[in-house]
């Protein structure tokens, strides 16, 4: 991806944008520490596909100035964090408007860079990255939009407010006037207080009717991401007061958003969403019981797939299925190449793997060698360690099965030292295991590239959370794309995606950790092993992985639902003029949209 600092802004016909889409974080470019994980992957894959297939669509998210953060490890695994700092300035053109926010009572100025995400016929997506580091700021208000998810919930909740109702602030400036607002997590939620203070233009929020709520909650939709209570973004009253002001914060209180006392982001997206969806079918079950007075749908994530395909597949796919590109859906054709074409362009990207590594890190594995990936954000319920709950057994394994290698990667948040404990954790496990037959490795700094380094390089992608906190998973879909099986928990996309002995392995539930970590050890000896030892079978699994899950589990695929399911459901068709009303999230469901 080519990023221009002097490039003019292209000519986008803002008016003619339907779709706002606001998130927290966007993984925009690999040179662009603008994400921290899989929610910026899915919203930067989102945007991706939106340009591929010219959707008319604007994205609203912060220029996070310092990034998330470079996760470097120690000999034993500690990690220590430092700042990703980047110059907007001299990276991207300016959107050329400044507005103003009063929050803390008091003004912030926020300004707006614009990435161009470009689809493969050019269509552009026009993204704003807002940026308070304006002159005229007050200093501590000029560092607000420097660190994705850093500093206290202070800081967060004023990031939010920039989030939202800069967002809104900024599209009106631009003369933007969508019909959609899509928040792609909570932190978005208060975009809907800026489209209702518009809507009122200038009547004090606390006259606000039913009927005026309702035309804001007819042009909002909302998706869903955890099924950890935690991770719904909260804050006292008291700070919800001082950052957005006496007005908004009652209003906030008289609309019903608050839970149990406390302004808690996911409730005020509810409230003012007409659809709400969580990220893959168990998951909008699990949230619909979560919000039983909301209707939660589902819509199951995907990922872009020329983003994530190596180099020697997209080749491929390029003289096999040449549409593949705007049409996801012939990946289901892949049946129609020889799997050993598919073997031979997977083991090109084990080359690479393995051949970046060597450089990068000093350390040599071999491409003989059955190798699991297993990279993710470290979080306890992800349980990095299932795999190693029973090292002797592993070893074993190792040894009967002619050698196995294990590449490990995920950076802890920096508040989260039990997570920096389970780094530790399989650094040592490394050190006293590490021999002829069994090599475990972590790699550091796990991001877009590595990311794509080893879903394209690894033979099987591993994933063990605790049952049913996995919203979704990205990573395994990256993987399957590139003709790479899952050994994998049934939990998140898992659920839809495993055919097994096809496209990859369950593990199975069990009572305890030990349970599954057996498992785990059956079907890596009994099942993975002898299929791996068995090169024709174990093509015809690549090929079934891309053929029946990467068909599926793209962006392309996933945005289509969100327009048929979410943004223009039938019964909204004609209704933009008009809208019509559709029932309230509280009544009895009487008819659902069709889920494809
Ligand atoms: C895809 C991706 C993720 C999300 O993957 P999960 O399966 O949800 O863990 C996180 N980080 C990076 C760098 C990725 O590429």
């Amino acid at each position: 991806m080519t990023l221009s600092p002097s490039a003019p802004l292209s000519s986008v016909d803002l008016s003619t944008r339907t779709i706002a889409y606001f998130s927290m974080e966007i993984a925009l470019s690999p040179a662009l520490p603008t994400y921290s994980g899989g929610l910026g992957m899915l919203a930067g894959d989102t945007l991706r596909s939106a340009a591929d297939t010219a959707a008319p669509m604007v994205a609203i998210s912060l220029v996070h100035r310092l990034g998330y953060f470079r996760q470097k490890l120690s000999s034993v695994g500690q990690q220590t964090e430092s700042d990703v700092p980047w110059s907007p300035e001299t990276t991207l053109p300016s959107a050329n408007q400044i507005i103003s926010l009063t929050m803390q009572g008091r003004p912030v100025l926020v300004r707006a860079w614009r990435f161009d995400v470009v689809g493969t016929t050019g269509h552009i997506i026009p993204v704003f990255l807002l940026d308070t580091d304006v002159e005229g700021n007050d200093p501590w208000d000029r560092r607000l939009t420097d660190h994705l998810y850093g500093g206290d919930t202070y800081y967060r909740l004023c990031q939010e407010t920039v989030l939202g109702l800069g967002g809104i602030a900024l599209l009106d400036a631009l003369a933007c006037k969508p019909k959609v607002y899509h928040m792609n997590e909570g932190h978005a939620a208060l975009l809907a207080i800026g489209l209702l203070e518009d809507h009122l233009a200038g009547t004090p929020l606390k006259d606000a009717t039913e009927a005026d709520i309702e035309f804001v909650r007819q042009q909002c939709v909302f998706t869903t991401h955890t099924p950890v209570p935690a991770g719904h973004d909260q804050f006292g009253t008291d700070q919800m007061y001082q950052v957005l002001g006496h007005e908004r914060g009652a209003a906030i209180d008289q609309f019903g958003c608050l839970h149990n006392g406390l302004m808690n982001m996911t409730y005020i997206a509810l409230r003012f969403s007409r659809f709400v969806n969580g990220v893959a079918m168990q998951h909008g079950k699990v949230s619909q019981q979560m919000f039983p007075d909301y209707k939660v749908y589902s819509i199951t994530n995907g990922v872009h797939a020329a983003t994530w395909l190596s180099d020697q597949f997209q080749e491929l796919l390029d003289e096999e299925i040449p549409h593949w590109r705007t049409d996801n859906q012939y990946f289901r054709s892949v049946y129609g190449i020889d799997p050993a074409r598919i073997a031979a362009a997977h083991n090109k990207g084990k080359l690479r793997l393995f051949s970046t590594l060597a450089k990068r890190t000093k350390q040599h594995f071999n491409p003989n060698v059955l190798t699991l990936g297993f990279a993710r954000r470290v979080a306890t319920y992800k349980r990095a360690s299932l795999l190693l709950h029973d090292p002797k057994r592993l070893v074993e394994i190792a040894e009967k099965i002619g050698g196995l290698q294990i590449l490990y990667a995920g950076k802890a948040h920096p508040a989260d030292n039990a997570g920096k404990g389970l780094i530790r954790d399989v650094f040592a496990s490394a050190t006293k295991l590490n021999s002829s037959a069994l090599k475990i490795y972590y790699i550091e700094n796990y991001d877009w590239e590595l990311g794509g380094l080893l879903t394209q390089g690894v033979d099987v992608w591993v994933n063990t959370p605790r049952r049913p906190y996995e919203a979704s998973g990205t990573s395994g879909m990256k993987a399957a794309l590139n003709g790479v099986p899952s050994l994998s928990i049934l939990d998140g996309w898992w659920i839809e995606g495993c055919a097994e002995n096809t496209t990859g392995w369950a593990i199975e539930d069990g009572e305890d950790e030990a349970a599954e970590a057996t498992s785990l050890y059956q079907k890596l000896e009994e099942s993975i092993a002898p299929m791996y030892a068995n090169p024709g079978a174990w093509s015809r699994m690549q090929q079934h992985c891309i053929a029946i899950n990467g068909s599926f589990f793209n962006t392309h695929r996933m945005l289509a639902q969100y327009f048929e399911n979410s943004y223009f459901p039938p019964t909204m068709v004609g209704a933009t003029v008009n809208p019509v009303k559709r029932r309230r999230s509280t009544d009895p469901v009487t008819a659902e949209p069709a889920l494809v």
